[in-house]
């Protein structure tokens, strides 16, 4: 059989982060002690309350299909988290469950993007964000970021890059990988430019409650206009620690959510009806839990940032949000040791795999060829030993400019 794939999947590259998850399991089954600093997810179990839902919902046969869209009563409390959060008023007609984050960003792009538009995404961005464009046929448009404004949105410079293609803006705020959180000035000057060229905003809020500092407000909260074309995306993986239940969702416009609807029934159908019970218990507040595991992060997110500015030839911006941060590692690029040469992030990301077990992402993964991100979604234990080994795996590098 000669297998011929389709030219839809060849298109897309290998998912950097599901290829570093693969090696690091097949690495630790084989006994390797590593530290990783490249998981995405909070290293806390799924509250107690949560998991007894879920335990509940077994027992009681909640086991069967339900609506695509998914259950009226997770949908009103998704409705009710909206109201109670970000001020945001939706029916549950005007809401889908779907599996995980990740699904409703991409039945959100399916539904919208025609062959050849365009999609204004900032960049350092989410790996997954420009294949899941490109897969819809669309294409995606970095718009950069500097890191000497910490990898603030410069608005002059998203609006410059319309064109009579773009067909939406795709937003994460908080921002993986950088941390960044955009204001509230910001995120209304980015809904006026795509209220004056008629455009889509996909608005990816999966890090809100995971902000150190200032709440900041959903973008589709900031005035009718900009809600009218904006379809927010939120789930339970990262504010729950509910990765593994795959629970995600979506709010927007009625016809948006219609049509995510229709693909998802072709696709996945209902997510897990055990997963959407839980989901209620979790959204019935913000929960202690949640602001247990937001203080934890930030200790933790406070002492990554002093330690890796101490360390000799890194620098990183500052990071106000999620649980990740964007490492300087180009003053390395050229170094020599025994073994080989630091051309770029992933030898960098190599080398401390290789010479300490310190696990972290490459930047090419987000568009940042000249950085690592390190998540710090691990316990301040393990981030303390992991700085001793990045600093000592350093200490024997030589940088550019000294060699
Ligand atoms: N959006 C962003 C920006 C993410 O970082 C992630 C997870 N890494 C997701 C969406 C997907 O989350 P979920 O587990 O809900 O699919």
């Amino acid at each position: 059989m000669n297998y011929q794939l389709s030219d839809r999947v060849r298109a897309l590259n290998p998912y950097i982060g599901a290829e570093l998850r693969d090696k690091v399991e097949t690495l630790r089954r084989s006994g390797r002690k590593l530290i990783a600093l490249n998981v995405g997810e909070p290293d806390f179990p799924t509250p107690v309350h949560i998991a007894h839902a879920g335990i509940e919902a077994i027992i009681k046969g909640v086991t069967k299909y339900t609506p695509v869209q998914g259950t009226h009563d997770v949908r009103q409390a998704v409705c009710d988290k909206l109201k109670r959060d970000n001020s945001l008023s939706y029916g549950p007609e005007e809401v889908i469950i779907t599996t995980g984050a990740k699904q409703a960003v991409a039945n959100a792009l399916l539904s919208i993007c025609n062959e050849d538009d365009e999609v204004l995404l900032p960049i350092p961005c989410w790996g997954s964000y420009p294949e899941m464009i490109a897969h819809t046929g669309a294409r995606p448009v970095f718009v950069e970021t500097d890191p000497e404004q910490d990898f603030g949105l410069n608005v002059e410079r998203l609006g410059s890059k319309v064109t009579s293609k773009t067909r939406a803006i795709l937003l994460t705020n908080p921002n993986n990988p950088t941390g960044a959180v955009l204001d509230r000035e910001t995120l209304f000057a980015i809904g006026m430019i795509a209220v004056r060229h008629d455009l889509y905003i996909i608005a990816d809020e999966i890090y809100e409650h995971l902000v150190y500092g200032e709440k900041v407000p959903s973008i589709a909260a900031l005035s009718e206009e900009i809600k009218a074309r904006t379809i927010t995306i939120n789930g339970l993986s990262k504010a729950y620690a509910m990765t593994g239940w795959r629970i995600g969702y979506a709010c927007g416009p009625l016809p948006v959510i219609r049509a995510m609807t229709v693909i998802q029934s072709y696709t996945t159908s209902n997510p897990s009806s055990i997963g959407q019970y839980a989901a209620i218990t979790a959204l019935k507040d913000e929960g202690d839990s949640v602001k247990e595991m937001t203080k934890s992060f930030d200790e933790r997110r406070q002492y990554l940032i002093r330690e890796i500015q101490s360390i000799r030839g890194l620098s990183c911006p500052n990071a106000r949000g999620a649980f990740y941060l964007m490492v300087d590692v180009s003053r390395y690029f050229g170094s020599v040791y025994e073994e080989g040469t630091i051309a770029d992030s992933k030898d960098f990301a190599e080398y401390l795999l290789d010479q300490v077990g310190v696990v972290v992402t490459p930047g090419d993964m987000f568009q940042a060829p000249r950085f690592i991100r390190l998540s710090y979604a691990t316990s301040l234990a393990q981030l303390q030993e992991a700085v001793a080994l990045i600093r000592a795996a350093l200490s024997l590098l030589k940088m550019r400019e000294e060699n």
